[in-house]
């Protein structure tokens, strides 16, 4: 039988699951995702973590602990960098650890070491020591890379082009689960507004892809803004140009990727005339999402709120009636600033 390696579905599967799934199927792996994030994912996750840990973080180790006895290996990377002079999260530099430290009965954990912050021959230096796990042919390794690399950027192009993360496997036929999320935006709101005979409300959501695109963690926030007629923009469908000479107007330049993505979206959205109003979901306990959410703020205010920004924290109590409650509201008051 195949080996089959186990991929939690939380953080960055969102953006790089697409890439190794065929990395190690080329190397005849097979891949299995865990389920979709529930209350008991939750909640598992929260009684092998440290109360201080991001609710993100929390439900990574409870997509680990459902991959239990169901792969031989679970995908646990040390993203450290994925871009030069600039770094990840440092919960995620120390994932694989945390991991091994709270998480019983996992087999045995691949944790290759993600790090571009100087350049990428340390990155495929790691891919090649990966692959040699599974083979020692050289050219099968590099064949691999190659045909992975070809599928991240198709991905990349999907998610610019409107799709949710998942959406977009589901179209390059590498995303096999029952369970997708619910297909929210059906193409880049931006573009569509462009030909668009009448004004649709167009609503910027800013967030992590963990939080945004995972219906639990994220409220179902996509789907919500959907039935109140809105059309959602997130900062993935931005080109890499708009996200950096925005992010640029930064005096300092944030060295947290996503961060800097986050911010440079931001700021795009709060200029008058690109959409109808700002969303930041920020999980509780997210160091760098406090401070880029006062920046945002502090924007905001410096263009007289012009366009309506608003911050919803996420966590483990937060409630539906709530989050509905306060999406409604913020949408009405988008509503009246695109009329006025
Ligand atoms: S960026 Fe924030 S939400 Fe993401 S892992 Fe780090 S602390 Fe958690």
């Amino acid at each position: 039988m195949k080996e089959t390696i186990g991929f939690p579905r939380a953080l960055l599967f969102y953006y790089y699951y697409p890439a190794w799934r065929v990395f190690f199927e080329s190397l005849g792996r097979t891949c299995k995702v865990s389920g979709k994030t529930t209350k008991a994912v939750i909640d598992s996750g929260i009684k092998v973590t440290v109360d201080e840990a991001c609710l993100p973080v929390k439900a990574f180790h409870g997509h680990v602990q459902s991959l239990s006895g169901a792969c031989d290996r679970v995908f646990v990377p040390r993203l450290v960098s994925v871009e030069k002079k600039a770094y990840i999260c440092p919960k995620l530099m120390g994932l694989p650890d945390m991991v091994r430290h709270n998480c019983t009965g996992i087999r045995q954990i691949l944790d290759p070491c993600i790090d571009m912050s100087r350049n990428r021959k340390a990155f495929k230096r790691e891919v090649y020591a990966t692959g040699r796990l599974f083979t020692q042919n050289s050219l099968r390794i590099s064949t691999a890379r190659r045909k992975a690399q070809h599928t991240y950027e198709a991905f990349i192009r999907l998610l610019e082009a409107g799709l949710t993360p998942i959406d977009a496997m589901i179209k390059l036929n590498i995303y096999d689960g029952q369970d997708f999320e619910n297909s929210a935006i059906p193409h880049n709101a931006l573009t569509w507004r462009k030909g668009a005979e009448t004004r649709p409300l167009v609503i910027g959501l800013l967030g992590h892809p963990y939080i945004i695109y995972d219906s639990f963690l994220g409220m179902n926030v996509l789907d919500r803004l959907k039935s109140m007629g809105a059309n959602v923009v997130t900062m993935d469908m931005l080109s890499p140009a708009i996200i950096e000479r925005e992010a640029a107007k930064s005096p300092k330049r944030v060295f947290w990727t996503m961060g800097r993505r986050l911010l440079g979206a931001g700021y795009y959205f709060l200029t008058p005339g690109v959409v109808d109003g700002c969303l930041q979901m920020s999980a509780f306990a997210c160091g760098p999402d406090s401070f880029i959410g006062e920046l945002l703020q502090q924007e905001s205010i410096r263009s007289q709120r012009k366009v309506p920004f608003m911050t919803i924290i996420v966590d483990e109590h937060t409630g539906e009636a709530g989050i509905q409650t306060r999406l409604e509201a913020f949408v009405d008051i988008a509503e009246r600033s695109m009329l006025r």
